[in-house]
């Protein structure tokens, strides 16, 4: 089923220049890019979009990295986009992460990981419009 996903270049991976390198690899994996661009959030930004992990120990930590600098936000469209995003990504500590993952590539550590994507159709429909109020879910 064709679908759309919300995708995160984070600041760590921003900074170090691997902008280019990603999204060459999203669109080698069949991903078109329909929406895209380059933004920084405030702290109080990233703390609303990692709402759903609010009561979690790294929330404090996370959301100051998230809103350090720059990152891209790009919704993503693909058969099966959510899952096959999330298996292009990795595992979320580079280290457990598979060869051939963005994060195994580029993550620095399990919170400097590199890039987000979403987890399932709801948190996608809670992020997509979070960046894209004028793009439409599918
Ligand atoms: N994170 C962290 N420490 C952890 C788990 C997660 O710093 O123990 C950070 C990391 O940047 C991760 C983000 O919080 O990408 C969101 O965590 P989640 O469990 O949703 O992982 P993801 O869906 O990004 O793989
Ligand atoms: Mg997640």
């Amino acid at each position: 089923m064709l679908e759309r996903t919300l995708a995160i270049i984070k600041p760590d991976a921003v900074a170090s220049k691997y902008t280019g390198k990603i999204i060459e690899m999203l669109e080698e994996s069949g991903f078109s890019i329909i929406g895209m661009k380059k933004i920084k959030l405030s702290k109080e930004d990233a703390k609303k979009f990692y709402i759903v992990h609010k009561d979690r120990p790294f929330y404090d930590s996370l959301t100051t990295f998230m809103s350090e600098g720059p990152i891209i936000v790009m919704v993503l469209e693909k058969e099966n986009a959510i899952e096959d995003y999330r298996k292009l990504m990795g595992a979320t500590n580079p280290e457990e992460a598979e060869e051939g993952t963005i994060r195994k590539r580029f993550g620095k550590n399990i919170e400097r990981n590199a890039v987000h994507g979403s987890d399932s159709k709801e948190s996608a429909s809670f992020e997509i419009p979070f960046f894209f109020s004028e793009i439409e879910l599918v």
